[in-house]
């Protein structure tokens, strides 16, 4: 029975999630860097080409700076939507950088997307307190229950596991969705044993990813997301966690990241999720235009038929 579940755990369909742009200012952004909505939208109709189900964004002016503005959040995906891509679209409702206001952070819920981020309590984050106090998470969950929307709830510290009941209050049903967040200021250490204690403590049937954002370590980042790869989680790729390719080069673009990450994952027996499948194992529905269209990842190789071995 042990071999049988293992063996489904390791053919289970991979969500790829490519977070292109995280909140990094113009100023410290590389090559390739997607720093202007229309840089954002090209960027997510590459990755999901490249394998990605999920496109995680946080929305940008003309100018590069960050916005929490929902129309700017609004335009992205819409423009996304134009051009027939029906991945599932993962908007932050993060601090800006602590420029954000809680109304703000709420306000994002509105703006189109299917899953917003949800932070599972507050932590120091270099010099400031990234503020996730009891109110805001009561209302930021209710807000995405009334929306339809589903939470892709990041762990940034182990005691942030503590906050599942509170989205089950206001209707929040599993499978839940959690991102462990290992590596920031003020975060979890990146440790594989410390991941595996994590998803050991989840609750029975959640879906898990691990964003590892390591910086020049790029050995660790690469053990943390081929133990979620081994373990039937999933990864998040994309310059807002790493720069390098698994190689220690500088990664060209962001559909590199994820194309690379398809690959590695196939040589582990490990197909990759279509946004469909994704939307299966999250239980999230589309939003948007072009939605229905599956024709676009039918072209890309993604595995429509892994939803057999969805445990
Ligand atoms: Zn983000």
């Amino acid at each position: 029975m042990l071999v049988k579940a293992q063996h489904r755990l390791e053919s289970k369909p991979l969500i790829v999630c490519a977070a292109l742009t995280g909140g990094v200012p113009p100023h410290a952004a590389g090559p390739g860097h997607p720093l202007d909505p229309g840089a954002i939208v090209e960027d997510a109709i590459a990755c999901h080409a490249a394998g990605a189900a999920i496109i995680h964004i946080h929305a940008r002016r003309a100018t590069g700076e960050t916005t929490m503005e929902p129309a700017a959040y609004a335009a992205i995906a819409a423009a996304i939507r134009r051009r027939g891509c029906d991945a599932v679209l993962d908007f932050s409702a993060g601090d800006d950088g602590g420029r954000a206001s809680h109304e703000q952070r709420l306000a994002v819920v509105e703006a189109g997307a299917e899953i917003v981020s949800f932070a599972g309590g507050s932590f120091n984050i270099g010099g400031r307190l990234y503020d996730n106090r009891p109110s805001f998470q009561e209302a930021l969950a209710s807000a995405i229950a009334h929306a339809g929307l589903r939470p892709e709830i990041e762990i940034f510290d182990s005691a942030h596991l503590q906050c599942v009941p509170r989205l089950a209050a206001v209707g929040i049903r599993p499978p839940l969705f959690f991102q462990f967040v290992m590596g920031l200021p003020g975060t979890l250490k990146p440790d594989t044993a410390l991941l595996e204690w994590l998803f050991s403590e989840l609750p029975d049937g959640s879906e898990w990813s691990v964003s590892a954002q390591t910086g020049a370590d790029i050995a660790t980042h690469v053990s943390l997301l081929e133990l979620a790869v081994r373990h039937g989680g999933h990864v998040r790729t994309g310059f807002e966690d790493v720069r390098l390719m698994n190689d220690g080069s500088p990664a060209p673009g962001n559909a590199a990241l994820v194309r690379q990450w398809v690959e590695h994952a196939a040589r582990l027996g490990r197909p990759v999720a279509s946004p469909t499948v994704a939307r299966q194992l999250l239980g999230s529905a589309p939003r948007g235009a072009g939605c229905a269209n599956d024709q676009e990842h039918r072209r890309t190789g993604h595995d429509e038929t892994g939803t057999a071995n969805i445990p």
